[in-house]
């Protein structure tokens, strides 16, 4: 059974789930499919109050829904807290901004022929989720708030390492009044993966990831003839010129690497500091790093969580091996984590040469990369040598040379003098291998839904 309860903190089992079986996915399909065509017709308003239910649910059992995070993957209980509250944030902006966001948009009248042209747009069925386990709910509500509140209905796999935040999360709804089928957790393998890909029924998938099963879904959905979002891994760039104010950069880059345990895909994974400061930098930011103390998730002294796995953490480990025996030299801070649970020592690798393998790799963890360059052309240069191009920041004291910097980044957000983040009203998504798309603000609802020309002669 893939779909288990482990917590990283013990790495005890907790909890098993059954694989779906065939049938069940063929009823749960039927069911789905059925919903959407009473969804689809309901006006938003109703939608609304199914949506804007279950965004005050979260909020008064906001420690219900915490926990959990914290139980399956190790998340700092403060940081699951602040995760449920964007969550409900995110469903309550769609509740309240979807009918604007989908209004019919009239087109220019062609000259001479009197005629009126518009664009109106209409749900279109049922969109597939798959979705990772580093905001376990977070995820969730970017597809489903915009979906629902565009009239589709929506079919989940979630990874299957937080099986009972998935099933909170459809139970959720169910609670906030919504009909069976709106909202539908799978506990799918991949075999079964592939099939609701192809089905008629299922009009596109949206997929948070890694690289690797965005390549392999989105090529499934290319066959099938299936739209997609590809939400997927990234090795942001961390700016620092010379004349940033050092206090502020270094503490946004300790939260930038380090918050969600170092485990997100905008995280400030390669920090990139101009010579004249670097030395004072990097010494500043292994001081404030190793103030961090790695612990218990839910006890509030914590700083450093387990990472979401054993597995998450044999990995990182590995690739800190690979990189200093590619010539990168490692400094270790902080105090040395609990030998029990899924712990990666806090650390900075510096000297990491261009023909390092992991140079151009993700490290998702309490792992910083840190670069030295010359000038800004070269803090540009390096930002954009990598594969990915999710997000990215740069620190300076001038916001004119800030937002000049970030103009020529090769990603889909870049940051002046703030890590990358996310709010509700601000869109989402990456360029180059780190996918397409876009999710959350007005932009995401767009995704998934027919806009269709109406022309009146
Ligand atoms: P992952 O291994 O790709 O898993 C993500 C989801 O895809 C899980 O539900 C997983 O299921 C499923 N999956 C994996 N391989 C699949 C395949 N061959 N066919 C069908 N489904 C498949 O990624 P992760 O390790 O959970 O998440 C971390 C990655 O996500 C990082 O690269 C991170 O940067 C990226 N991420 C990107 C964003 C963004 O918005 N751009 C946000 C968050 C995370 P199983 O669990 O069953 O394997």
């Amino acid at each position: 059974m893939a779909y288990k309860t482990v917590n990283p903190y013990t790495n005890e089992t907790i909890a098993t789930f059954p694989d779906l079986t065939d049938a069940e996915l063929a009823r749960k399909l039927d069911r789905a499919q059925a919903t959407y065509r009473e969804w689809s017709k309901l006006p938003f308003a109703r939608r609304a109050v199914i949506v804007g239910r279950a965004a005050d649910l979260l909020r008064t059992q906001k420690d219900k829904y915490a926990r959990l995070l914290t139980l399956e993957m190790g998340k700092l209980y403060r940081e699951s807290l602040a995760e449920v509250e964007l969550s409900a944030d995110i469903l309550q902006y769609y509740a309240d901004n979807a009918e604007t966001f989908l209004a019919p948009q009239k087109l220019k009248e062609k000259s001479g022929r009197g005629d009126q042209a518009m664009v109106v747009s209409q749900p279109l069925g049922i969109v597939f989720a798959i979705e990772p386990w580093n905001f376990p709910y977070y995820q969730l509500a970017r597809v489903v708030g915009p979906q629902f509140m565009a009239g589709n209905v929506v079919v989940v796999k979630h990874a299957s390492n937080v099986p009972q935040a998935a099933a909170a999360f459809e139970q959720l709804f169910r609670d906030a009044g919504a009909p069976e089928g709106l909202y539908t957790n799978l506990y799918a393998t991949r075999d079964q993966v592939g099939r609701i890909i192809a089905d008629d029924r299922v009009i596109g998938v949206a997929l948070t990831g890694s690289e690797g099963a965005g390549a392999i879904v989105a090529s499934q959905a290319g066959k099938a003839l299936k739209k997609t979002t590809m939400e997927l891994g990234g090795s942001d760039a961390f700016i620092v010129l010379e004349d940033a104010d050092l206090e502020k950069s270094v503490k946004w880059a300790v939260w930038g690497r380090m918050n969600n345990g170092g485990q997100c895909c905008v995280a400030a994974k390669r920090i990139i500091v101009a010579e004249p400061i670097a030395d004072a930098f990097l010494d500043r930011f292994a001081t404030e790093l190793g103030k961090l103390v790695p612990g218990d998730p839910m006890d509030e002294k914590s700083g450093v969580p387990p990472l979401s796995s054993q597995g998450a953490a044999d990995q990182l480990n590995e690739q800190v091996e690979l990189a200093v025996r590619n010539g990168a030299k490692v400094m270790r801070v902080g105090p040395t984590p609990p030998n029990r649970g899924a712990f990666v020592q806090t650390s900075i690798l510096t000297d990491i040469a261009p023909d390092n393998p992991v140079f151009h790799q993700e490290l998702f963890g309490p792992v910083a990369m840190f670069f030295r360059v010359r000038d800004e052309d070269e803090a540009i240069a390096l930002a954009n040598d990598n594969p990915y191009g999710l997000g990215g920041s740069v620190f300076t004291s001038d916001t004119a040379r800030g937002i000049r910097v970030a103009e020529q980044i090769e990603t889909g957000m870049v940051y002046v003098n703030h890590p990358t983040w996310t709010t509700s009203d601000l869109p989402f998504g990456g360029v180059k291998r780190s996918g397409f798309g876009r999710e959350l603000s007005s932009m995401g609802i767009q995704e998934f839904v027919n806009k269709k020309l109406i022309d009146v002669v």
